[in-house]
């Protein structure tokens, strides 16, 4: 190789370091293009020659072998593009371009030709050929660039056979310093562009798994949250009636008093002689009783009131934002609808407290209730009373 012109020196190095380039470029990035996967195996071509050269053909004159490996090179472009390519025919013109230097190498080696029989006839041979079929499959050329690194390497070809004139030898290395460069960007924009459509395709799903995620995290969240609230009203319900059990009632009622919502009112009530009914038709149908007094009650109340049972067949009411007057008024109405609500016929008697005229604390209004709750029942049962009348 030293023993070369500087030119040719130069052509040798840029040969061997852009064919290694792609050669390996290609084998690490693959593009999934078939075309573009066969070409980056034909520059094995022009890489085997330049290692050759300097081994097995030393006694060959490297410039011919440079120009049997760049002729070669373009015959094996020019087929790659003329036929259309399969994954079987990619697979046949891949292993050629491994075998056909070898082979040639080969039989330079065993035959001790001095190669200038194949190069003054194989080239322009080859070149023309090269050209023929490369012009003729002109339209297979989508990508532009191809189409410009061929033509312009097959110029270089050209020049390199008038290469005793000076100016020949110059241009001949810059054409194919400008293929070779071409050909080196054709693969690293289809592998850019293989790797950038694999990012894209890496973030969308990305994107979709950490949605799918999200989406799973905020619906067993939402899940966990209505099980917890279920669990917490069901903590608070009284099991017969669903209304709120005692300690919820009396919850209730702290809350309200230690928020001072003047005014509010509460009713206590009691199912009269209902000993009797358990006796008479049995605690089936006592209960079923006690549960029609519950749900005449829900029906007759706003949503802002409360309804607990406070143990047994007595009620406690909260009216938020009723003073006694409109309390008595909800009490009677109720004391009513509850003597037409289940048979046998029963009836509530009624105790009236209100906040604060009849005591500051839930005990205090307790017990002001369950003492107009008596009073009713002192009057005969079935009516309504305040502590005061
Ligand atoms: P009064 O008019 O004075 O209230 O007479 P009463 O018979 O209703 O007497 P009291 O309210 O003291 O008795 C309530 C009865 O309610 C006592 C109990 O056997 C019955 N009882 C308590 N809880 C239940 C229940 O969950 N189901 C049924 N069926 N009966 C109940
Ligand atoms: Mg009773």
């Amino acid at each position: 190789m030293l023993s070369l012109s500087n030119v040719n020196q130069v052509q040798y190095l840029m040969i061997l370091c852009f064919s290694f380039l792609i050669f390996v470029f290609n084998l690490t990035f693959h593009t999934g293009n078939h075309l573009t996967g066969l070409l980056g195996t034909l520059f094995f071509i022009p890489l085997y020659f330049c290692i050759a050269s300097v081994t097995l053909l030393k006694t060959v004159n490297t410039e011919v072998v440079l120009i049997l490996a760049e002729v070669s090179l373009l015959l094996f472009i020019s087929f790659g593009l003329a036929c259309r390519l399969n994954h079987k025919k990619v697979i046949i013109l891949r292993l050629m371009a491994i075998i056909f230097p070898i082979g040639i190498s080969m039989l330079l080696f065993s035959l001790e030709v001095e190669g200038y029989l194949l190069y003054s006839i194989g080239t322009p041979l080859g070149g023309a050929l090269a050209f023929l079929n490369g012009i003729l499959s002109f339209k297979r050329y989508k990508d532009r660039r191809l189409f410009r690194g061929f033509m312009i390497l097959w110029m270089g070809f050209v020049f390199s056979l008038g290469r005793e004139m000076q100016i020949f030898h110059i241009l001949m290395l810059l054409f194919k310093l400008l293929a070779y460069l071409n050909f080196y960007m054709y693969f690293y924009r289809k592998a850019h562009q293989r790797w950038v459509v694999r990012v894209k395709k890496a973030e969308k799903d990305k994107a979709e798994l950490e949605a799918t995620v999200h989406g799973q995290v905020e619906k067993q969240l939402f899940m966990m949250q209505l099980s917890n609230e279920k669990l917490l009203n069901a903590s608070k319900e009284d099991g017969l009636t669903k209304a709120y059990n005692k300690g919820a009632i009396l919850e209730v009622l702290e809350h309200m008093i230690a928020k001072k919502q003047e005014p509010f009112t509460i009713l206590m009530f009691d199912i009269d002689h209902f000993k009797k009914i358990n006796d008479t038709y049995g605690h089936v149908t006592g209960d079923q009783c006690i549960k029609a007094v519950a749900q005449t009650a829900i029906n007759h109340l706003r949503k802002v009131d409360y309804l607990g049972r406070y143990g047994g067949d007595e009620f406690i009411i909260i009216l938020p934002g009723i003073p006694v007057e409109g309390a008595k008024v909800v009490a009677e109405r109720l004391r009513e609808q509850v003597s037409m609500a289940c048979t046998p016929r029963i009836t509530v008697s009624i105790g009236i407290a209100a906040y604060a005229k009849d005591g500051t604390t839930a005990t205090e209004l307790i017990s002001k209730a369950d003492q107009g709750l008596y009073r009713s029942k002192r009057r005969g049962r079935n009516a309504v009373s305040h502590g005061e009348i």
